[in-house]
């Protein structure tokens, strides 16, 4: 059923900046309201005048009040419909950003479980069917109730007969249409859940091209389209069936009421009880009557849509990021020392689900380069993406900078803790939105200068046109090594305190590889950091090694000690070839 609470909230929350606005659409929407009424009146007096043989000098006063009234009807429509859209895009936006914002705050649990599709789909299609209900859905059914009421009093008072025909009529095929429309809905619905299920195969596709058409899979896929797009049909057609019997239940209502329009009018006409004037005007009422049950009828279904969605967008509101933030620690400049205690995770939160990390414990101290190795799958960007507290661990404590991690201010966290991962995301927008992320306030000369110190002079000047090129969005445009080169500049433009560099496994051309050594070295300066490494230059550089496997350590020491220990793990990787080892 309707959510009135939830209704409510939403429709005060959101109107209430545009408050002045809201009141003043109302008051015009009324007046549109009583406009429609006046001017039947006037073309009866104009008719009843003219039968009588009234002058010309008598007829055009009321011809000219007509025009009047009609143009000022227009004009109110015009201007009401402005404010309509205005007041719906403001309080729809201000509602789209709140849902952005609040999405974006969310754990990535909740991004990993739900489809880009379907965010999209909550953020702006939802929100969308509910423009028309902040800015005019509840005055417009309130003021055709009344138009509609106006209409049969008026009927009532012209003629008790008609009257009471049409409104005995009318209600009874609201009552149908009632009727009709609970049990439409559900077909709608069906009709939207494939309609989103078809639109998310059809994103994955997409997204999918190369894989697919280098499996050869097309044919699969095409059926598997095929599929959804049968199940589809038939309730589409259901649907506008639906739709349909709505709508020749409204228009057998018109019908059937000018035909008694008609019938009366004649009858009462004959027997001399009603002006010609007066016949005309119960004609115009009973066709002036058809337009708000419409417009009822629509909005009734609109205010459905809006139902469906505001609970949607609630349920969304309400839910909860799995990462609860207890204090507000402020982290302080300079490295900061990481610690594990006892840490265990699984991605789901439900039993049963495989552990992923099973009490890991490490230390290590600000200020040194710690390599992090396993096989893979072993566990070794789960520990990156528990630093950067991307996910809560069920058992044991993230400490950073002698702070467990959910006590750290988030935004601080993310600001001091910075990672480079195995796949960078890239955005379709300039090389210096790439590096800023749109962040307009560091400018060219910073830019170089970070570009310079990481010794990427070169990387940038192969761009062709430098800071301006544009680039592809996901991976496309630049190769792997050039990605991680753009992605270091990112975290040295931040200059956090702990870096945590998840290495891509592909291997590179010299020339990259060359720069990106280098700018490594640069980006170590100063800093904690954690290098997730399948490559032994990599390895060479850290301090101290942890080795994982299944989700535990089982090495972990000083990488110098560990090296001349003939009996540690690390020892017996290096001799086996640490870079066939670890694949
Ligand atoms: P690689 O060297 O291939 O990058 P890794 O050591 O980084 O491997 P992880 O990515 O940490 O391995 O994965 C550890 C385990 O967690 C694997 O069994 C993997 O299947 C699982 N896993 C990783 N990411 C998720 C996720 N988002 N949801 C559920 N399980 C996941
Ligand atoms: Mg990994």
């Amino acid at each position: 059923m309707i959510p009135v609470r939830a209704y409510f909230r939403l429709f005060t929350g959101y109107l209430r900046p545009h408050r002045p606005k809201a009141v003043l659409l109302s008051g015009i929407l009324l007046i549109t309201i009583v406009l429609q009424l006046v001017n039947p009146q006037l073309i009866k007096l104009f008719i009843d005048d003219a039968v009588a043989g009234e002058p010309a000098s008598a007829l055009v006063p009321i011809a000219i009040a007509f025009m009047v009234v009609a143009v000022i009807h227009q004009l109110l429509a015009v201007w009401s419909t402005f404010l309509a859209e205005q007041i719906g895009w403001s309080a729809t936006n201000q509602l789209r950003a709140d849902l952005t914002d609040h999405v974006l705050h969310l754990d990535m649990g909740f991004h990993k479980s739900t489809s880009p599709g379907a965010l999209i789909e909550r953020i702006d299609g939802d929100v969308t069917a509910l423009s028309n209900f902040f800015s005019s859905m509840i005055i417009k059914v309130l003021g055709n109730s009344a138009l509609l009421i106006g209409i049969l009093i008026l009927l009532w008072m012209e003629t008790w007969t008609v009257g009471l025909a049409i409104t005995v009529l009318t209600a009874g095929t609201f009552l149908g249409l009632f009727r009709l429309h609970g049990v439409t809905v559900p077909w709608q619905k069906d009709i939207r859940a494939t309609a989103a299920e078809l639109n998310g195969f059809i994103g994955e596709q997409i997204d999918g091209t190369e894989d697919i058409e280098a499996n050869g899979a097309t044919g699969f896929m095409l059926s598997r389209f095929d599929a959804i797009e049968r199940k589809w049909l038939p309730q589409v057609v259901r649907g506008w069936t639906g739709w349909a019997m709505m709508w020749s239940a409204s228009m057998g209502l018109y019908f059937a009421s000018l035909a008694i329009a008609f019938t009366f009018g004649s009858w009462l006409f004959g027997a001399g009880a009603l002006t010609l004037g007066s016949v005309y005007l119960v004609f115009q009422y009973v066709e002036m009557a058809h337009r708000p049950i419409e417009q009822i009828r629509e909005e009734l279904i609109d205010l459905q849509k809006a139902g469906a969605s505001i609970e949607r967008v609630e349920g969304l509101l309400a839910r909860q990021s799995a990462l609860v933030q207890r204090d507000t620690i402020v982290l302080p400049d300079g490295p900061l020392p990481i610690r594990f205690d006892g840490v265990t995770f699984r991605y789901d939160d439900e039993a049963g689900d495989e552990i992923v990390l099973e009490d890991v414990s490490f230390d290590i101290a600000p200020g040194r380069v710690v390599g992090l190795l396993g096989r893979t799958g072993s566990g070794k960007s789960t520990v990156a993406r528990l630093v950067t507290r991307m996910y809560e661990p069920q058992g044991g404590a993230v400490r950073i900078g002698g702070s467990a991690s959910w006590d750290i201010d988030i935004v601080n966290l993310r600001h001091r803790v910075a990672m480079v991962t195995q796949d960078v995301q890239l955005f379709r927008a300039t090389v210096r939105d790439n590096l800023t992320f749109f962040n307009d306030s560091i400018t060219d000369a910073e830019l170089h200068d970070v570009i310079h110190r990481l010794e990427l002079d070169e990387w940038l000047a192969s761009l062709p046109a430098g800071l301006d090129s544009m680039l592809e969005s996901g991976s496309g445009g630049l190769s792997a090594g050039q990605a991680q080169l753009l992605a270091f500049t990112r975290v040295f433009l931040r200059n956090p305190g702990v870096v945590v560099l998840d290495e891509a496994s592909s291997r590179l051309d010299p020339a990259t590889e060359a720069l990106l050594e280098r700018a490594v070295d640069h980006l170590l300066e100063n800093r904690t950091a954690i290098l997730i490494a399948h490559r032994l230059a990599t390895v060479s550089r850290a301090d101290d090694i942890v080795i994982l496997e299944d989700g535990r350590v089982i090495e972990c020491g000083e990488r110098v000690s560990l090296e001349r220990d003939p009996e540690s793990k690390f020892s017996r990787l290096l001799a086996t070839g640490m870079e066939e080892a670890l694949v």
